[in-house]
């Protein structure tokens, strides 16, 4: 029998795989995908935020990156490979060897140069075109690849969903014009509402930070779930969705001021939180009692550029949101600051979470090195003069408290004036960004255009969080007996339990002809001929996920059925071997 298995066929007997589940709930664990991924023995941790793919793992991982190859190749764009360790070189060119942060791990080689493990590949792709692209008629072009990730986040946790190495999507397209910058930002756009579905998760898009700023277009794909970090308004009459600390800025009162870019504050005497917010056209919404502007800063305390603030809504003693702010070049300009400023800021101020001071909390603090800012703000180093205690929803082992949100915005009117908002959490599976010429001004690359002149072109980038979309998916597709895969994502579609195969060749050897006429047929089916009693054979075979259970038993067999059950039916059918294939193939 074996031997009709053809040697490529890869291991899906379970005897020859390895599958390693266990019943026990992890106590490390604190969202439901990280939970069921240990159990299930998809994942194990080598060290803060790396984790190692188990064969079980890996098969679903290959899942989420074959649905977006296959779509980015529909899509137009082509596959490259890049270093994941790049020279620190590159990085001095755009200013973000300094500017990136503690997210960038940096390494030296023998001979002590400076490199750094990628954590996104802007500076890569750009070196490559400039050395590529020569002409216009080059573009426009699409690279993408699929690559390992590292970023050394602050608080690693929940898995692999906010890992320090992770699985990227990432893909950078190059344009000689703005309009076709466009039209690109819309093809991937398009193309990742269809990664998505086809993966068959619940997302939406929604309007990201720079979107309100000006200029930069930008969208994030949130996974919708309550475990997500992310809090993201829509509105219930139209498609408005934003990140909902857009929403807070661009609140019906606010939206014109906000529209219009960046806000200069040029009065340094301005002394309280509410001016601040006046001045960055930011309505505070009717529930949140204050707000305050707190200093954050960067690596090394630079006082030209790249500090940054974090406008924080506070109600009681929680802050309700928080509005990210950065200072640009030039002083007195702000943009909205990254998560990744914001991340690094949190975790460099170990005593920024002590108790609470009510009085302190609702003031305006800065960082003291800004020296335009030093006649309205105070020093944020100085102790006491950071909110203190606060509930800051991303450093909480418990999601952030959904309530405390909904009062800031649920109910509010739309922004765009069709109907009210409502929230949901989200997790980013994706980012698609408009960068315009940033990166390739800082390094210099230009083509040829028609009329032979040097050109400068626009780049736009779009992120996928390929190992963060397994963990989100579980997030939506789960119940109390394990997790149950969407057809696309599942490690294997169906699994053929035999019961009893060591004392039943019969069993055994029906079972093994319908699994290999399955796989013949193309579905990707696994044979659970383990041996294990039934029990604790159904239990793996729903902790993992499968969609669809076939098991062969000795009374089916004399029935000449097959018992038949969906992982989401409450109960099995006995289906003859024609109706086995009219569900599957
Ligand atoms: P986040 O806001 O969650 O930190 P990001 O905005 O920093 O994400 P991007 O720079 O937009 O991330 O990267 C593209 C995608 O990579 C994200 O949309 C996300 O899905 C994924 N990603 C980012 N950081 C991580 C991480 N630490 N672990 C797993 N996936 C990640
Ligand atoms: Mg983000
Ligand atoms: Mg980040
Ligand atoms: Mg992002």
């Amino acid at each position: 029998m074996a031997a009709s298995l053809r040697p490529e066929v890869p291991p899906m007997r379970l005897s020859q795989f390895h599958l390693h589940t266990s019943k026990e709930t992890p106590a490390e664990a604190e969202i439901v995908s990280h939970k069921l991924m240990l159990k299930a023995g998809m994942i194990r941790k080598l060290a803060a935020g790396l984790y190692t793919w188990s064969p079980l793992g890996l098969r679903v991982l290959r899942k989420v990156e074959r649905a977006v190859r296959e779509e980015m190749n529909a899509a137009g764009a082509i596959e490259v490979l890049m270093p994941s360790v790049q020279p620190k070189e590159l990085w001095e060119e755009t200013g973000r060897w300094e500017k990136f942060g503690g997210q960038l791990l940096k390494i030296q080689d023998r001979k002590e140069a400076w490199y750094c493990y990628g954590p996104t590949h802007e500076e890569v792709i750009t070196d490559f075109a400039r050395n590529e692209l020569a002409s216009y008629k080059q573009l426009p072009v699409n690279f993408y690849q699929i690559q390992t990730k590292f970023r050394d986040e602050i608080r690693p946790r929940f898995g692999v969903m906010r890992a320090r190495e992770f699985l990227m999507k990432d893909s950078y397209s190059f344009h000689l014009t703005d309009e076709d910058l466009g039209l690109e930002y819309r093809n991937m756009y398009d193309t990742y509402g269809r990664i998505f579905t086809r993966l068959g998760l619940k997302f939406r898009a929604v309007a990201a930070d720079s979107g309100a700023i000006g200029g930069a277009v930008s969208h994030e794909f949130h996974v919708l779930a309550d475990s997500g970090e992310d809090a993201i308004a829509f509105s219930s009459g139209s498609d408005y969705a934003a990140n909902i600390e857009l929403a807070e800025a661009v609140s019906p009162g606010a939206r014109p001021a906000a529209q219009e870019g960046m806000r200069k504050i040029d009065t340094p005497t301005q002394k309280t939180c509410e001016d601040v917010a006046a001045l960055m056209g930011i309505a505070l919404q009717r529930t949140v009692k204050s707000v305050a502007l707190m200093g954050v800063d960067t690596e090394g305390g630079k006082t030209d550029e790249g500090s940054q603030f974090v406008l924080a809504l506070v109600r009681g003693d929680h802050v309700v949101n928080e509005i990210k702010l950065s200072k640009l070049a030039g002083l007195g300009e702000y943009r909205l600051a990254t998560e990744e400023e914001i991340d690094q800021h949190l975790g460099s101020e170990p005593g920024f979470l002590g108790p609470v001071a009510p009085k302190k909390a609702i003031r305006v603090v800065a960082d003291r090195s800004v020296a335009a800012m030093a006649d309205f703000v105070v020093g944020a180093n100085e102790k006491g003069f950071h909110l203190a205690g606060v509930n800051w929803g991303r450093d909480l082992p418990e999601p952030h408290d959904v309530a405390d949100i909904r009062n800031v915005v649920e109910g509010d009117a739309s922004p765009d004036g069709h109907g009210t908002l409502g929230i949901a959490r989200g997790i980013e599976v994706g980012h698609v960004f408009q960068l315009g010429r940033k990166y390739a001004e800082a390094m210099k690359l230009t083509v040829l255009d028609a009329n032979g002149k040097a050109a400068t072109p626009a780049m736009g980038c779009y992120g996928i969080g390929v190992s963060r979309i397994v963990a989100a998916a579980i997030e939506q597709n789960h119940d109390d007996n394990g997790i149950a895969w969407p057809e696309a994502m599942a490690p294997w579609n169906a699994v053929v339990c035999v019961i009893n195969p060591k004392n039943d060749a019969a069993v055994a050897e029906a079972a093994l002809a319908l699994y290999a006429e399955l796989n013949a047929a193309g579905v990707e089916t696994a044979l659970d001929d383990r041996g294990l009693r039934p029990g604790a054979m159904f239990a793996d075979i729903e902790l993992i996920g499968i969609p669809h259970r076939i098991v062969v038993s000795e009374r089916g067999l004399a029935a000449g059925s097959f018992e038949y059950r969906h992982r989401l039916a409450s109960e099995a059918e006995n289906l003859d071997r024609a109706a086995v294939f009219a569900r599957l193939a």
